[in-house]
């Protein structure tokens, strides 16, 4: 028994006023190494945190804190403590990290019960969020990346970002540079669970640390600058690769993912403290092969969360995803983050799914296999890391075996007609191979951890196999030993059975004490029994036991050599495992696509967007039968087109449907539509309704025109742009010159397929005067002063808004809306003047319709608008003189 515990005299905690102990001082001197981490000390059977550490743990974990002090909490000499116990850390570990802590673990690295005074401790494993590769740390379902920034001015091509995400867990390397703009989109869509950002020479945060912040992304952690040095990058590259330039991936020497690369390497490698052998170079992502999706779009649609509750029910991917397994279901992730432009791509994609769709039978059997793979990425990582436990290796070993055989055969029948799937059913010989082996390593149901014996398989090592026969014979021994000492003694009732403390024992009622042989000795006495122990006994325990631990120990060394033989093979298990992730993919989509009839888009490189009954993936899944189907319409040279119509009626969930489908599309699914043809979009931007708190601090219509603006700024003749209710966060007027405004230069200037929802009526005017602008509302039906919503898009502009209507719906006062209704016919005389102004305006005015506001009231307007509190006499007379400069001109 460990003789390891907190008030073993050497190791115990501020016992006495005056200096350290000597396990106190071995703490003070870890947490010096490691001042950014929470350290985990091991004492015994529980991790230790002591002074804020403690603290910390206290408020995080909800576990007590005590003092060994005996003046409790608040001596002078009180050293604050908090404990987990070591069985249950997986548990406290993940909410440190989830808290955004980063964990340094430190074990006990000699036996307590051999040790002379002070425990030998070393501190073996960093935990941070962007490296974990523990299943319980982690969600099977989606990637937990670590991402590096750095920034460069690079020979050719001027200043440029750079950014690698890694995801430790399966060993997968990207890296791409771009603008800075570009990094930082890409940051968004990945979320990744921490980014490393070079610190300043000065020692302060880099800007670029404080524009990831207000993204909302997690953990940052900067790095001292000469991590994403040239020459450190090369080394590392080397160290881990072999490889003594980057140009071998692609990468210029100055470029700055490869600089980004070099501390991602440094800190992975700092942080492990074990091999990475499973890491694979950096495969080269490039921004303009996929499509664009800046953060607020990609936000606003919800394809991989809500905005809402954050939460991923509700979204696109919850809509779409069947995948079976933890690695298809990242990889559809990562499909979903980067819709692809090259039409060879997705029609490889595509044929896939529509070979799958017609042989329903193969896809159904895939399922059923899918479902039985485990996640061969994520237990080859933590076999590369020198993590994996007994039942990661057993669970490789039968689905090596079992489920992935079968799988393989179904896919080789598909591989002449699906490109994808070429050379998987070639991967059968390696499985069974692997198969084999590893099932005849290790037991198929072994125990936890290897601690507990037993997880070798039979067979696989003789000397195990001689220890084990060994342990068989002894309990033979234990039975037959019994049965003697009781016919010796006279004692029918006696037992023989082992505790920790004592060993093995002969354990005798207190009913037959007189019958004991003189020769046995007593060691226990407990109620209405005793315990006594033999000299034959005891060297049967001597050997037993020492038997046992040997078993044991021959065991930790056979497990490293099952792992030492599975490293060589990493690359082809990770192009197994890829190639699995990816059937899944495409089988999960077929799925969809069987489930919910969806149809196989034509693409085209021509500028149009065609789509016969339309749905939104999201509200039809949730709405099923009710939901009603629409149709879009652009032609080559159709630019722009308004749906006007009530609140509530379907019009952003009309424009969302098309973002989401054009989406969809260019991963590569079938869509849900009757028939669609879509022209490829290159970047796709949403302006939808206010955003979240995210931007607290900016006013809602700073963040639409802000966001309005990177459209105008970015959007080629290739994008297609979601518009829904620009122009609400001002003034009417205000309002309605900025949307028109914009309208009219998305469809003259830049000429991309824009589908724009107002409630500005008198915006239907466009359609007049411009070629491919035209006009669509919601079909409503009145009934009994009551409004009935169709859902159904049609052609023509609306010159009604139902708000007054909607207001009914939500339950508002009779007098209020009788009240309402008053002032709208009073206002509508106004409205309509204002409609014939706006109708006279010629093309060279277009942009001053503020023009045709009666001076009076925007006289009145500023007036009210006007601070006096931060007025300077200057601005006074400056305000006075602009205002009588235009009331001159009005009354002129
Ligand atoms: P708007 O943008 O015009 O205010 P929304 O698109 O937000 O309206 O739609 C309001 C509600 O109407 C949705 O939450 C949904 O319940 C319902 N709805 C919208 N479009 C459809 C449709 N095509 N079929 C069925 N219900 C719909």
């Amino acid at each position: 028994m460990s003789q390891e515990s907190a008030d073993n005299s050497d190791e115990s905690a501020g016992e006495e006023p005056g200096p350290l102990t000597p396990a106190m001082r071995q703490y003070r001197q870890f947490k010096t190494q490691y001042p950014d981490y929470i350290l985990f000390f091991r004492m015994g059977d529980f991790y230790e945190m002591c002074w804020e550490d403690a603290r910390t743990a206290a408020r995080v974990l909800g576990v007590a804190l005590t003092s060994r002090s005996r003046g409790g909490l608040d001596a002078p000499d009180a050293i604050a403590m908090a404990g987990v116990p070591f069985h249950a850390v997986d548990g406290y570990l993940r909410r440190m990290i989830a808290a955004g802590f980063r964990v340094a673990v430190c074990e006990q690295t000699e036996d307590p019960a051999s040790a002379k005074g002070l425990i030998k401790r070393e501190v073996v494993r960093l935990i941070t969020p962007g490296t974990l590769t523990d299943e319980p740390l982690l969600e099977g379902r989606s990637d937990n990346y670590l991402a590096a920034v750095a920034l460069n001015l690079t020979r050719t091509q001027g200043y440029r970002a750079g950014l690698v995400w890694v995801e430790l867990s399966t060993g997968g390397c990207w890296a791409m540079n771009g603008s800075t703009e570009q990094v930082l989109d890409t940051l968004v869509r990945l979320r990744p669970a921490e980014v490393l950002v070079p610190e300043q020479p000065s020692g302060q945060e880099h800007d670029i640390a404080q524009e990831i912040r207000k993204r909302g992304l997690a953990a940052i952690t900067p790095r001292a600058a000469w991590q994403f040095a040239s020459h450190f990058a090369l080394e590392q590259v080397q160290a881990q690769w072999g490889a003594t330039t980057a140009g071998g991936y692609g990468f210029e020497e100055d470029d700055p993912a490869v600089l980004a690369l070099g501390a991602t390497l440094s800190y992975l490698r700092e942080t492990q403290k074990s091999g990475l052998d499973h890491l694979r170079p950096p495969r080269r992502h490039v921004s303009e092969a996929h499509m664009g999706i800046d953060p607020a779009s990609w936000r606003s649609l919800e394809i991989e969360r809500t905005v809402r509750s954050g939460g991923v029910e509700g979204s696109l991917l919850w809509a779409i995803d069947h995948t079976r397994s933890g690695m298809g279901a990242r990889l559809l992730r990562q499909w979903l983050r980067f819709p692809l432009l090259d039409l060879k791509l997705i029609a490889q994609r595509q044929e896939t799914v529509a070979a799958l769709l017609d042989r329903l039978n193969v896809l159904q059997a895939m399922a059923g296999q899918l479902r039985e793979v485990c996640d061969i990425e994520r237990i080859l990582g933590r076999v590369a890391v020198g993590r994996a436990a007994p039942r990661d290796l057993a669970a490789l070993g039968k689905c090596l075996r079992e489920a992935l055989p079968s799988l393989l055969g179904m896919a080789a029948e598909l591989e002449d007609h699906c490109q994808l799937l070429a050379g998987l059913g070639a991967m059968r010989e390696f499985c069974a191979q692997q198969g084999a082996y590893l099932t005849g390593a290790v037991q198929s149901d072994p125990p936890g951890h290897l601690r507990d014996g037993g997880v070798i398989a039979d067979g696989f090592d003789p000397q195990l196999d001689e220890l084990r026969r060994h342990g068989n014979s002894a309990q033979q021994w234990l039975v037959d030993f019994q049965k003697r000492m009781a016919q010796q003694s006279g004692i029918a009732s006696l037992k023989v059975a082992y505790n920790k403390v004592f060993g093995y024992y002969l354990e005798v009622t207190g009913a037959h004490r007189d019958k004991v042989p003189m020769e046995w000795t007593r060691r226990q006495t407990v109620k209405n029994a005793e315990r006594y122990v033999t000299a034959e006994l005891k060297e049967f325990e001597n050997t037993t036991l020492g038997a046992r631990d040997r078993a044991i120990a021959l065991e930790q060394i056979l497990f490293e050599k099952v792992r030492q033989e599975l490293l060589p093979n990493m690359a082809r298990f990770q192009q197994l495992a890829e190639s699995v992730a990816q059937l899944d993919v495409l089988a999960g989509l077929a799925e969809l696509a069987r489930q919910r009839r969806y149809c196989r888009p034509e693409f085209s490189e021509r500028r149009v967007l065609e789509i016969e009954e339309g749905r939104h993936p999201v509200l039809e899944k949730q709405l099923g039968a009710e939901f009603v189907a629409n149709d879009v319409k652009f032609a080559a040279e159709d630019t722009l087109q308004l749906i006007t119509g009530p609140n509530m009626a379907g019009k952003s969930t009309y424009i969302r449907q098309v973002a989401l489908i054009v989406l969809l599309g260019q991963i590569g699914s079938f869509v849900p539509a009757r028939q669609a043809t879509l022209g490829v979009v290159d970047r796709l931007f949403t302006r939808i309704g206010a955003s979240d708190e995210l931007h607290s601090g900016q006013s809602t219509f700073m963040v639409e025109m802000t966001e309005t603006a990177n459209i105008l700024n970015n959007a080629t003749e290739r994008s297609l742009v979601i518009l829904d209710e620009i122009g609400r966060g001002t003034s009417t007027l205000d309002g309605l010159s900025l949307a028109w405004a914009l309208a009219e230069h998305i469809a003259v200037t830049i000429g991309c397929r824009t589908l724009f929802a107002t409630h500005y009526h008198e915006l239907t005017e466009l359609a007049r005067r411009f070629k491919g602008v035209s006009n669509l509302n919601v079909a409503v039906r009145e009934w009994e002063d009551q409004v009935i919503f169709l859902h159904r898009i049609v052609p023509g502009g609306t010159d009604r808004s139902y708000g007054i209507h909607v207001a009914r719906l939500a339950g508002l006062p009779g007098q209020v809306l009788q009240r309402a209704r008053q002032l709208l016919s009073e206002l509508s005389v106004h409205h309509v003047q204002w409609n014939k102004a706006a109708r006279s305006v010629r093309s060279s005015e277009r942009h001053q319709l503020q023009l045709f506001e009666d001076p009076a009231q925007g006289l009145a307007r500023a007036l009210g608008e006007l601070s006096l509190d931060t007025l300077t006499p200057l601005q006074a007379f400056e305000f006075i003189k602009e205002w009588k400069k235009k009331v001159g001109n009005a009354a002129g």
